[in-house]
């Protein structure tokens, strides 16, 4: 079994929804993930953000205009006067249940709840397609499956249990249609598994029925070796491992949700990134295999924030990082890059949300200099202690750039540099030149 996946611009027209149709092969049993149609669930977080401070108004403009065109979208999608009917209701519904949150006091919880009306209406929008064309397809809502347990992380054991038997209850009807993104956390409420998390349902998915293959459909032709927004002439990595595909989708290559390679990776699962615009180029296939040995790609990712902790207690002493790492852990805050000398150590991070607070923390230990807009240039491949060369030439290329950070021998898999991100594109472009033409 495949487990196929769509992203929102594969959905964000009737005509691609209805080219999804020549995507699936009817006659292979298969799930299909679906996200929510583009831009919806970008306005359904400006509505609950406008609910959350009290513009109830702004609220209530906002989703009119969002079911406006829903309306003109499943007018484009059904000929059928009976499915237009079914569809119309289904819009009603989800429309008069966002709207009953713009009557009553606004609590956190309705954010999460307001957001799944995304993908359960893309999935259902979908469903009534396939039987308008006469093909048979069930609908599995996520939230009877899809589970986080009282740490927050996917439960791929409940999922397992819970939804493998719902396949296996119909074995005529090939297509399974279910929602990305929404599952319910620990407590049973409505939750989600963060933006862009669909690709992470189809993986966990993949995962927990052992399937063939997982396949992400996009809106480019698989991951490439450069950022195509920053670079001309970028190509796409045909083949890539497990731990390169980690490493370049959490270092900006937006193509794939970063925790998405986990689940699949772990149960030996491929996975599979492919372009509904061009359903023939072959993409990027991630397993176990890399095509190359060498250099494989290069991404960055912006908004970084260095913190660099001084202090003489730190010479010869032991136990420091562990208080640093401790102050990050309490707020929450994943660490990226660490290096260190004898005397001092630079930390960079992603999420500064709680960045005032960590500093005043940080403070207690040492001097704490903080430098922010900066981005990682992570250089991807395969780089074994054994071999020489790679430092080198990525070194040689960047010559011109001033160099915050950098990271090398933490896998062999990944060597980063932190740069200003007024020097990015100029960093991005050098190694290009030097690594790839
Ligand atoms: N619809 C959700 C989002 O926009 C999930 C996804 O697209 O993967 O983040
Ligand atoms: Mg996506």
């Amino acid at each position: 079994m495949k487990v196929l996946k769509f992203g929102g611009t594969s959905l964000g027209t009737p005509a691609r929804m209805i080219m999804l149709n020549e995507l699936i092969n009817v006659d292979q049993k298969q799930i299909i993930v679906l996200s929510a149609v583009s831009g919806t669930t970008n306005s359904l977080l400006e509505i609950a953000g406008l609910l959350s401070t009290n513009k109830n108004e702004e609220a209530v403009n906002k989703l009119n205009n969002l079911e406006n065109y829903y309306h003109s979208f499943i007018h484009e999608l059904f000929s059928d006067p009976i499915y237009l009917k079914k569809a119309k209701l289904l819009i009603d519904e989800h429309f008069t249940y966002l709207r009953s949150f713009t009557i009553d006091l606004f609590t956190n919880n309705e954010e999460r709840i307001i957001l799944a009306q995304g993908e359960l209406i893309s999935t259902a929008l979908f469903h009534f397609y396939l039987q308008s064309k006469n093909i048979p397809s069930i609908l599995h809502s996520a939230l009877d499956f899809m589970k986080l347990d009282e740490n927050g992380e996917p439960d791929i054991e409940y999922l397992k249990l819970n939804f493998l038997p719902k396949i296996n209850e119909n074995p005529s009807v090939n297509i399974h249609i279910t929602q990305g993104f929404i599952c319910r956390n620990f407590f049973g409420q409505i939750d989600n598994l963060k933006r862009g998390g669909s690709d992470y349902t189809a993986s966990l998915i993949g995962a927990a029925i052992s399937a063939e293959e997982i396949q992400i459909w996009t809106d480019i032709d698989g991951m490439h070796n450069n950022d195509p927004r920053e670079v001309s002439g970028t190509s796409p990595v045909p083949f890539l491992t497990f731990d390169e595909a980690a490493e370049l989708a959490y270092f900006g290559a937006k193509i794939l949700h970063p925790q998405s390679v986990l689940p699949a990776q772990k149960y030996g699962i491929p996975v599979r990134l492919l372009n509904t615009m061009e359903p023939l180029a072959n993409g990027t296939l991630i397993s176990l295999v890399s095509a190359k040995d060498n250099i494989t790609a290069i991404a960055a990712k912006d908004n970084i924030t260095a913190i660099r902790i001084q202090s003489s207690r730190m010479l010869l002493a032991y136990g420091f990082l562990r208080r640093i790492f401790e102050i990050f852990e309490r707020y929450k805050t994943p660490i990226d890059m660490i290096s260190t000398s004898e005397v001092a150590v630079s930390i960079t991070i992603d999420d500064d949300t709680s960045l005032e607070k960590i500093k005043s923390e940080l403070l207690e230990l040492g001097q704490v200099v903080i430098d922010q807009q900066l981005s990682i240039i992570c250089v991807v491949g395969n780089f074994p202690v054994k071999e020489s060369g790679a430092a080198s030439e990525i070194f040689d290329a960047l010559k011109e750039i001033p160099i915050r950070m950098i990271s090398y021998g933490g896998s062999a898999n990944n060597i980063s540099v932190l740069v200003n991100s007024t020097d990015k594109k100029a960093a991005l472009n050098a190694l290009h030149k030097k690594l790839f033409l």
